[in-house]
Order: C-alpha cells, then structure tokens, then sequence
C-alpha cells in the first residue's frame, strides 16, 4: 500500500532547475523532497543536453585539431584513427559521474529523492508511480515546485526514429560518423550537433527557415559565425523551408523549398537531425486537476515571483516562461526557495548569458545591436578582434572578435557579444560588468593579465571610445 508522506517543499523534475531548488531549500531548513521519473538525476541537461553534447564537442574538437592542426605546431603524429565505441563510453562517464554527484548532494544536504512519476491528486497531494527501483507514495506538500522540463518540438509529418531520422538526444549517440548529415534548424542545438559530426567527417548541411542562423544571435555575431562555419566544410540553405523527410531503407529523402521562391530541392542523408525547437513538458502530470493556465506554446503560465494562481506551487525553467537554459533554470530555482523561505527571490533576466560551445565559441549576454535599435536606444560600439591578441596568435587560434555595445552618453555595458576562444568563459566577465552597471571605462581600467584572451575583452571596452592601444 501507497505510504503517506509529508515533506515542507516537494519538487516534481530533477532537471538543472529541479535539483538547484531541492538543495537550496534543504539548505534552508525545509523537509524537501524532489521526484524524478528518469532514473537519473540531473534531467536534460546532464543526460541528454548540456552535458553530453559538451563532451562529444570539446573530444572532436580534440581529434579534428590532432588531425589537422598539429603540424604546424610542430608535432608530427602517426596514424589517427576514431574509435566511436569509445568516443561514447567517454561522454557516458562524464554523464554518470555528473548525474550520480547530484545524487550524492541529494544525501549531502538530506533531500528526499523519489524515483516515479508526480502526478497531482489535489493542490496538496502528489502520487508517485515508482520507476524500478522507486517506492511507490502519496506525498502531501506544504509547498511544490513544478520542474518538468521540455522536450523536443517535433516536426510536421517527420518521424523520428532516433537512429536515421533522430532529434538531438539520437545525434548524441550515433553509432557511426554518417557520410551525409543533414540538420533541420540552424539554432544553437542543430549547429553544435553539426560541428561534431563534421569535425569527425560528416558532410553537413544545415537547412534554415530564418535568414540567418544562431537564433537571438547579434546580427554580426550571426553572420561570422556562419562564415566560419562554413570554412569549417559545414553548408548552409537558409531561408528554406523543408517540406518532407522521410526515411528508405538507409537512406532519408528530404525536400525543401525557398521560402520566398518557392523553389523546389531534394537532398539526401544518412542521418536527418530535426533541430527546430524544445517545447514545455507537462505530460502525466494531472495539470489538468488543478486547472492551471497553460498558454499557446505550452508553458504554465505564472506571474513575476513564479507563482500559479495557487501561491505555494510555483513553476521555474524550461516549463515556463524565459530562455530554455540550464543556468536560468538553476536561478529560478534558487529564487524559489528564497521566495519560500523569505518572501523574495531574484532573476535578472537582462542578464543571463548565452554561449553555443562551436570552435570558435559564441557567448553574448544583454541586448544585441537589433534589439537596441527597435527599442530607439543610442548606443556606441566597441570591437576587438583576436588576431590582434597577443595570447590568441600564441595559441595559433585567432578567428573572432570581441563586441561591446555600450550606452552613447553614458558609456554604461547594454550587451557584450563574442565570437573566439574561450568566450564562453569570458562572458562571464561581461555578466559582472552588466551586473555592477559598469561603464565601458571601468573595464578599460582593470588590469587584465597578459598574455590572455581577456586582454581582447578589455581592448574591446576601450574600443568603445576609440582608445584601444594594440589595434
Ligand atoms: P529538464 O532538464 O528538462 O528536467 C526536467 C526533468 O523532469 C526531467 O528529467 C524529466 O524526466 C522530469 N520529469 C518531467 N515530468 C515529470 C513527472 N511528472 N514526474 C517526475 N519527473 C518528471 N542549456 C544550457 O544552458 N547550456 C547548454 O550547453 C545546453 N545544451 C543543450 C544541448 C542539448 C542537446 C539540449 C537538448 C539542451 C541543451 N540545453 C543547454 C538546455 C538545457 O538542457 C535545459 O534548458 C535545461 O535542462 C532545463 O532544465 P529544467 O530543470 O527546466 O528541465
């Protein structure tokens, strides 16, 4: 018979956003208990997103420069070979290193960890249908956050398979480098699937409704990083739209048309990737008991401190509003438990950074020149490109530049957009910058070490009033 048990703040998802909100509110006193139907913990992101596209981008990117790019760095190298079995294993054991570290915070900090399925009987009560392994309970909360996460948007009249036709969690684990790649949607998920399959010999072609790639990009940023892309061997149709997919035998057939011509094409592929979206996950869980608001494209609608028109359930990540990320995910998380505990919490969503992990990578955080522009701001620009950085030539990777964009009277950081090595970390600075209200003088004044790829982010900041001293 189902147990009754009772917790302070129970959490339906174990994702980035689940698993941040149970150990915080643990840490803050409550009896928390977090339910996760997956079997492990650490939801998309560390199963089947962040986590593992990560490891196959950063172990191609390995072989690719082994290959190709060790010469003339002096190192003569004998055979090269790819050993996809083991190319896996290697992003399996970082994945399971990760999911089961968030288990053992789970016990660290003394959360409840549920193995089944949440499904609301009332406000109050949550059935779990256990998962092996998992305990089968009725669970009454005080209070209850929904995580639940996102899945992939699937295309029209296309089925995938996960083996010729798949969505990105089937392209993580392909069993062999596919001779011909074709990926529908040039987001950021699509063009980091495409660069590893690439680097590892894929012939990849990207077909694009938008004009331009890399979604909420900056314009500019866009345009480069497609640039460089495609000198990386990847081909891109863009304004086109893809009327079928569908697989024979060994081989996917897909059409697509120009949008604005309507011009028809046919392409073939080993292996389609359908890349256009995620959309909020809700499936199973009784939503439709307590009546919550959900709007067109899925999302639990809920207002500005996270709360459903029941004020102790409160919905944060992928399943609701805002940027589908990882990071936004774990401060919503935090937030939550604060609101619980103190009555207030905080997201600045001005300032959440985005990076696509290609070669070279892309990161930007704040507004971008288009939005600037709609929104009738006056800004002024500052650039600052790698091939003028002392580290970047070291290091033989110079492609990319570093772009601020920064109030016209004030000088004051709108938005910070990279495209280079390492910017994924550098952005980090630019989010301290956004953060404090920095003005573009400040960051000219702190003393960055050399030689390093930050000195470009600094060089940048003066650039803004046409003051850099290396370029
Ligand atoms: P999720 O991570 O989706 O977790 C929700 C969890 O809830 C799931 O584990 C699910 O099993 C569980 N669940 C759902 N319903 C129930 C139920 N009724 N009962 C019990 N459990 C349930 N973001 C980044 O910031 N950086 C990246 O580099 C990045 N790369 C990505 C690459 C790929 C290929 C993909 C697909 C995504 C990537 N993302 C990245 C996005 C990121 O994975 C998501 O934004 C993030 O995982 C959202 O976290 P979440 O906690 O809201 O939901």
């Amino acid at each position: 018979d189902a147990a009754n048990k009772k917790h302070d703040v129970v959490i339906i998802g174990g994702g980035p956003g689940g698993y941040v909100a149970a150990i915080k509110a643990a840490q803050l006193g409550f009896d928390t208990a977090c339910i996760e139907k997956r079997g492990a913990l650490g939801g998309t992101c560390l199963n089947v997103g962040c986590i593992p596209s990560k490891a196959l981008l950063n172990n191609s990117h390995l072989y690719h420069q082994i290959l190709h790019d060790s010469k003339s760095r002096g190192i003569d190298v004998g055979d090269v070979s790819l050993n996809i079995a083991n190319f896996m294993k290697a992003k399996e054991t970082s994945v399971k290193q990760l999911t089961s570290g968030v288990e053992m915070l789970f016990k660290k900090n003394g959360v409840k960890y549920y193995k089944g399925s949440g499904s609301f009987v009332d406000e109050h009560n949550i059935k779990i249908d256990p998962i092996e392994g998992g305990e089968e309970a009725t669970v009454t909360a005080d209070k209850i956050i929904i995580a639940t996460g996102s899945e992939v948007t699937p295309f029209p009249g296309i089925t995938i398979d996960e083996e010729r036709i798949v969505s990105s969690t089937g392209a993580l684990s392909l069993k062999e480098v596919p001779k011909r790649l074709v990926i529908i949607g040039g987001g950021i998920i699509g063009l980091e699937m495409g660069s590893v399959w690439s680097r590892l010999g894929s012939e990849v072609t990207v077909i694009e409704f938008q004009n331009s790639i890399g979604a909420s990009m900056d314009g500019e940023i866009a345009k480069t990083t497609q640039k460089l892309l495609s000198k990386q061997g990847l081909k891109f149709n863009l304004g086109s739209k893809v009327t079928k997919g569908v697989r024979e035998g060994d081989v996917v057939k897909i059409a697509y048309e120009n949008v604005k011509t309507g011009e028809a094409s046919e392409i073939e592929a080993d292996v389609l990737l359908v890349a256009v979206g995620r959309r909020p996950y809700t499936e199973g869980l009784g939503l439709e008991k307590l009546e919550l608001d959900v709007d067109k494209k899925g999302r639990i609608v809920i207002d500005s401190e996270f709360k459903t028109k029941f004020p102790h359930i409160r919905v944060i990540g992928d399943v609701t509003f805002g940027p589908m990320l990882a990071h936004k995910a774990e401060e919503e998380g935090i937030a939550v438990a604060e609101y619980f505990k103190n009555g207030h919490g905080h997201v600045n969503y001005g300032n959440i950074p985005a990076v696509m992990y290609s070669h070279p990578e892309v990161a930007w955080v704040g507004q971008n020149e288009e939005e600037l522009k709609a929104a009738g701001i006056k800004y002024k620009i500052g650039k600052f490109p790698f091939i003028a950085n002392s580290r970047a030539k070291t290091n033989q990777d110079t492609d990319g530049f570093v772009k601020f964009i920064a109030d016209a009277q004030t000088q004051r950081v709108l938005g910070v957009h990279i495209i280079g090595p390492n910017a994924g970390e550098m952005i980090a600075e630019a989010g301290l910058a956004l953060e404090y209200g920095a003005s573009t003088e400040d960051i000219g004044r702190v003393c960055h070490a050399h030689p390093t790829l930050s000195e470009a982010f600094k060089e940048a900041a003066l650039s803004t009033f046409g003051k850099p001293i290396n370029f």
